[in-house]
C-alpha cells in the first residue's frame, strides 16, 4: 500500500496549481488524469486583469497578478522552464467612443495600473482606432507549463495516467486501490458531473472553440491583440486566434457556427488571407456569480472539491490553490464568495 498526504482527481490549472502548493510545502500525493484534452490545454493563456468589453477590473485582480508572477517564479525553479510570456494584450478600439472611455477609466485608482493612456498603431492589422495596451498582461505558455509541470510529476511517480473511477474508492478506509490518503481533491472541471460526490455543485459548462491559422502576412511584434477575440503567434508558423463562448451548443463535436464565427472575428482586423489549420475545443466550467467554487464535503470530512474557475483558470486557479491549501492544512476559513456554502 502507498501512503500519500493527498490524491488530486484531476489535471488542469486547479489541479496542478494545488499540487505546486503541496510541492511548496513537502506534502506527498498523486494526481490521477485520464489522459483527456482538458479546457485548460485549449486555452489561450491569456493572463489579463481587465473586461475588455467595458474596461473595468474585478475582484483581487492585482493580488491575484502578483500571486501568479511569485508563483511561475517557484515552478521554474523546479521543472527549470520559464513559462511567462511577457506579451502586452493590445485592445483595438471600434471608435472614438471607446478610446474617450479608456482614457476616462485609466484615471479610476483601480485601473490606473492596468491601462495605459498611450495608444498605439499596430502594424498589419486594420486599426483605425488605435489600441489601448494592457499593462501587467501576459501570455502562459501553455503548452510548456503542462509539458513541463506533467514530466516532473511523471519523474516523481506522481502522475497516474488512469480515469479515476469513484466506486473503486472505499471511504471509511481512506483508500483507493492500492494508494492510502490524508485528503482526496475533486478537480475535473465539467467532468465534476459524473462524480457522485460534487455532482451538485452549480457549474455550468461553456464551450469554447479556438482555432490555430497561418497568417500570410507575419505580425510584426510578439503581442496578443484582441478585437472580438485573441490573436497571437505560438511558433514560427502558426498563429492562434479564440475562444468564442457558447452555452447552447454542447456537443463533444466541432461547432461549424463557432468556426465561421471566429473566420468573421479575424476577417475584421486582418485584411490579408489566411489558412485554418486546427481547430480545437473545451468546456470552461462556469459559475453564475463568476466565482470558484472551493469547499469540503459536508459528510466526508476528508474529501475537497475545487472547481468554477470559469474564463480565468489561470489566475483563478493560481490564486485559490493556497486559499484551498490554508483553509485544509492551516483552518483559515474560505472567503465566503468562493466557500460552496454560499449555494446551500
Ligand atoms: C477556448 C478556451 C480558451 C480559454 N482561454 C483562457 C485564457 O486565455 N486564460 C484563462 O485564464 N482561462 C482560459 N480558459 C478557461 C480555462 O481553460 C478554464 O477555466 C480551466 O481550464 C478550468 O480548469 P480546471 O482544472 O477546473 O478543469 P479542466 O481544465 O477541464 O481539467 C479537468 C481535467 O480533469 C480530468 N478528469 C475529470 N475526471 C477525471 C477522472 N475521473 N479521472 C481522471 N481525470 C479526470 C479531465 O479529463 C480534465 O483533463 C479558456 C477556456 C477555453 C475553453
Amino acid at each position: 500500500m502507498e501512503n500519500v498526504d493527498y490524491i488530486i482527481v484531476g489535471d488542469g490549472y486547479a489541479s496542478l496549481f494545488f499540487a505546486h502548493q503541496l510541492i511548496k510545502n513537502n506534502k506527498s500525493f498523486v494526481v490521477f488524469s485520464e489522459e483527456k484534452t482538458s479546457a485548460s490545454r485549449v486555452s489561450a493563456g491569456i493572463i489579463n486583469p481587465v473586461v475588455l468589453k467595458k474596461f473595468t477590473t474585478f475582484w483581487k485582480a492585482q493580488e491575484q497578478i502578483d500571486f501568479l508572477k511569485e508563483t511561475l517564479n517557484e515552478i521554474e525553479k523546479y521543472t527549470g522552464q520559464n513559462y511567462l510570456i511577457d506579451a502586452p494584450i493590445h485592445r483595438i478600439f471600434h471608435d472614438e467612443n471607446e478610446q474617450q472611455l479608456w482614457l476616462k477609466k485609466s484615471s479610476n485608482d483601480n485601473l490606473f495600473h492596468f491601462l495605459d493612456k498611450n495608444f498605439t498603431h499596430l502594424e498589419v492589422v486594420k486599426n483605425d482606432f488605435n489600441s489601448g495596451k494592457v499593462n501587467q498582461s501576459a501570455r502562459l505558455d501553455v503548452k510548456g507549463f503542462f509539458t513541463g509541470l506533467f514530466d516532473f510529476l511523471l519523474k516523481r511517480e506522481q502522475l497516474i495516467k488512469e480515469k479515476f473511477i469513484y466506486s473503486d474508492l472505499n471511504i471509511a478506509d481512506h483508500t483507493y486501490k492500492n494508494i492510502s490518503y490524508k485528503q482526496i481533491l475533486f478537480c475535473e472541471g465539467m467532468a465534476v458531473k459524473d462524480n457522485p460526490f460534487f455532482s451538485d455543485i452549480p457549474v455550468v459548462p461553456n464551450k469554447g472553440h479556438h482555432i490555430k491559422v497561418k497568417l500570410s502576412r507575419a505580425l510584426p511584434e510578439n503581442n496578443t491583440i484582441k478585437k472580438k477575440h485573441f490573436l497571437f503567434p505560438i511558433d514560427d508558423e502558426k498563429y492562434f486566434y479564440g475562444g468564442t463562448y457558447d452555452r447552447e451548443q454542447l456537443h463533444h463535436e466541432i461547432d461549424s457556427s463557432a468556426v465561421k464565427q471566429l473566420e468573421n472575428g479575424l476577417k475584421e482586423f486582418y485584411p490579408h488571407d489566411f489558412s485554418i489549420e486546427e481547430v480545437h475545443f473545451g468546456f470552461r466550467p462556469t459559475v453564475k456569480d463568476r466565482r470558484p467554487i472551493i469547499g469540503r464535503h459536508h459528510l466526508h470530512y476528508d474529501m475537497y472539491v475545487f472547481n468554477g474557475l470559469g474564463a480565468r483558470g489561470i489566475l483563478n486557479g493560481c490564486y485559490f490553490s493556497r486559499s484551498l491549501y490554508d483553509y485544509i492544512e492551516n483552518k483559515i476559513p474560505l472567503h465566503e464568495e468562493i466557500a460552496f456554502e454560499r449555494f446551500t
